[in-house]
């Protein structure tokens, strides 16, 4: 059993067995980490430039083969999340000569070759979005065309999804988008959120002036590092043992409630999944 005697999920962070890999895995249930969700590394990281959506699959399986071996150490549970990283398209567009059009679907059939993964039972989310950097006008509206295609394979699916945005902290449109596509807002996740969304599910990053904003907000929310495993950017981002230090700093500062809604109430209500059930005694 973990220190904390209760679930710590980090809802967003990458693996890559090239670098720390399932070392990642070990600081982080050493520091009291029990449940993770895995997301595929950007294609191009694991040196894909894909023409077709089964060129995405094994970037897909990587991930799933990588969260087979992280169950074996965590005490809890991992789940991975698979689909396109949103700045594919620039680099379709500007690197490989594709029209945002061809962008487009290129990545709507990456998208479907995730879905076929979820659909057997293999992923708790999809992941999709748009740029958070300044892109034409008909790359905007690729990207959009994407999520919105993503939205509703996850509802046919019966998963989640997890959109990369824009710094933003309204989504209300996006979760029309879902609503539309038969998927509930609530479980469309924005990872990299700050601690308010209105729209969909914040995964807040774990900067401590978000979390507080977070749990003052008493609405649901996620906490992720977004740690991507890369040697080239060592320290760009929050390590592995980032959740389970925050979830420390919210129970002295008590902050049971919050600590309960982000690593049980949310994960359930969003993804379906139960944290507690699945943490070994
Ligand atoms: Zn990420």
């Amino acid at each position: 059993m973990s220190e904390f005697d209760q679930p710590v999920l980090d809802d967003h962070l990458h693996l890559d067995a090239e670098n720390q890999g399932l070392d990642a895995v070990r600081d982080f249930a050493r520091a009291g980490g029990t449940h993770l969700l895995v997301v595929n590394k950007p294609s191009w990281h694991l040196g894909v430039e894909p023409d077709t959506g089964a060129d995405f699959r094994p970037v897909f399986e990587e991930t799933a083969r990588l969260v087979e071996a992280a169950r074996e150490i965590l005490d809890g549970e991992a789940w991975p999340v698979l689909g396109v990283h949103p700045g594919l398209v620039s680099r379709l567009v500007e690197e490989r000569g594709f029209s945002p059009g061809d962008a487009r679907d290129l990545m709507c059939a990456g998208i479907d070759a995730a879905a076929a993964v979820a659909s057997e039972g293999r992923a708790v989310a999809l992941k999709s979005g748009r740029p958070h950097y300044d892109v034409s006008s008909a790359v905007w509206e690729a990207s959009n065309a994407v999520i919105r295609h993503a939205c509703e394979r996850a509802a046919d699916v019966g998963v989640s999804l997890q959109l990369h945005t824009e710094s933003t902290d309204d989504l209300t449109a996006v979760g029309e988008w879902a609503s539309a596509a038969g998927l509930a807002p609530e479980a469309v996740v924005k990872h990299y959120a700050s601690g308010r969304l209105s729209g969909c599910t914040p995964s807040v990053m774990c900067d401590k002036e978000y979390l507080q904003d977070a749990v003052g907000s008493g609405e649901r929310f996620l906490m992720e590092t977004d740690f991507i495993d890369d040697a080239d950017r060592p320290g760009a981002v929050m390590g592995p043992k980032t959740v389970p230090r925050r979830v420390r700093w919210l129970l002295e500062s008590g902050h049971e409630d919050a600590v309960r809604r982000a690593h049980v109430e949310t994960p359930a209500a969003v993804y379906g999944i139960d944290t507690e059930a699945t943490l070994d005694g």
